[in-house]
This record gives structure tokens, sequence and C-alpha cells, in this order.
């Protein structure tokens, strides 16, 4: 099964998938790869594979990626290798992805793959707040770009099977338990 979370950065989706990773037993994290530079206390292979945009060029060359963007002037990318590795393991995958990723693994994978697809919702006043606690320093021009994105993202919701307001961050957690728990039993009636 895969889970797919996605909202705009600082929507809490990284926060939320370590709480699920912490309390189910059979969820797992993908790592995906990306150009960006690591932020303070992420670690090479936990958050991401950090790599040069030419090492990550190289591997779109050699068709790597189930799907890859440009997001905020930096590559993402789903490996093709370790999705289906994680995926023949029967666990349950919790990955954050922006929406045009999620649009392109919907479409790769739906057949295939039990497929959960959760949008957070933030307000923007909110996400302000959040993006200015955080630590990264953004200039304003960036801020205007994260911002800029929530509007954009928030007009694909209809890609998502359920839209989740993320004001509390327990209460988020434990709905996404109860929808896993729900679709783990749904999906073994079929
Ligand atoms: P951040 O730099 O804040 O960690 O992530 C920026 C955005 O990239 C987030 O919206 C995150 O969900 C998205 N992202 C992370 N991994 C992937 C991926 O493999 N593919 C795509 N398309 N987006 C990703």
């Amino acid at each position: 099964m895969l889970v797919i979370l996605s909202g705009v950065s600082g929507s809490g989706k990284d926060t939320i998938k370590q709480e699920l990773i912490k309390r189910m037993d059979d969820v797992i994290s993908l790592p995906s790869f990306t150009s960006r530079n690591p932020r303070e206390g992420e670690q090479e292979g936990v958050q991401y594979h950090f790599i040069s945009k030419e090492e990550f060029e190289e591997k779109i060359q050699n068709n790597e990626f189930y799907e890859y963007d440009l997001h905020h002037e930096n590559y993402y990318g789903t490996s093709r290798k370790l999705m289906n590795e994680k995926i023949q393991s029967g666990k349950i995958i919790v990955k954050d992805i922006e929406v045009n990723g999620t649009e392109n693994l919907i479409k790769l994978l739906k057949d295939e793959t039990q497929l959960i697809t959760i949008f957070l919702r933030v307000d923007k006043d909110e996400l302000r707040k959040r993006l200015e606690n955080r630590g990264d320093n953004l200039t304003e021009e960036e801020m205007q770009l994260r911002l800029g994105r929530l509007e954009y993202e928030e007009s694909k919701i209809n890609l998502y099977d359920y839209m989740i307001k993320n004001d509390d961050l327990e209460k988020t957690v434990q709905i996404i338990m109860a929808i896993i728990e729900n679709e783990k039993r749904l999906g073994t009636q079929k």
C-alpha cells in the first residue's frame, strides 16, 4: 500500500509522516532523491537522498525515476528501484510528494498498488507563521513563492481521496491512522 501525503511546505507532512512511522508497526518511509541542500538536522538517506543537480539529471536520462518534479528550483524524484523494492516488501509506504508528482504516480500505480492520497490543508496566515518559525531564514521573495504555491496546490485538491485541515497535529495523526487501518481492512476484503 502506498499512502501519499501532499500539502505545501509547512503543512506538517514531514512531522505527520514521522509520527505514523513511530506509531504504526508496518509503516515505512521511502526517501526521495533531491538536488536541494540538506536542512539543519536532515541526514542522508533519512529524509532524502541528497545528490547534485548534475547527478539528478543523469538519473533522469537513465530513466531511474517513476516521476520527478522541479520544485522551488530544485529537483525531487521517486526512485523506480527503491519504490518497487518497498512495495514488494508488503509494508505500508508513506510518502510526501507535491501535487504534480502525485498526479503522475496515480496514473502509473493505481492499477497495481493500493493507493491512498491525502491532502493536508493549512490557512495562508498559519502557513506564513510556520514558515517564519521553521528556521529556514526565507527571504520575502522565497516566502511569496511558497505562499503562491499554496494556491496552485489547492487547485489540484480534486485528485485526492481525503482532505484534512491540519490545525491540530494529534488530531490529524489520529485521523490518518484510522484511514490507513480502514483502507487496509477494505483492501484485504477485495
Ligand atoms: P521540501 O524541500 O520542503 O522537503 O519539499 C518540497 C516539496 O517537494 C514538498 O512538497 C514535497 O512533498 C515534495 N517532494 C518530496 N519528494 C518528492 C518526490 O519524490 N517527487 C515529487 N514530485 N515531489 C516530492
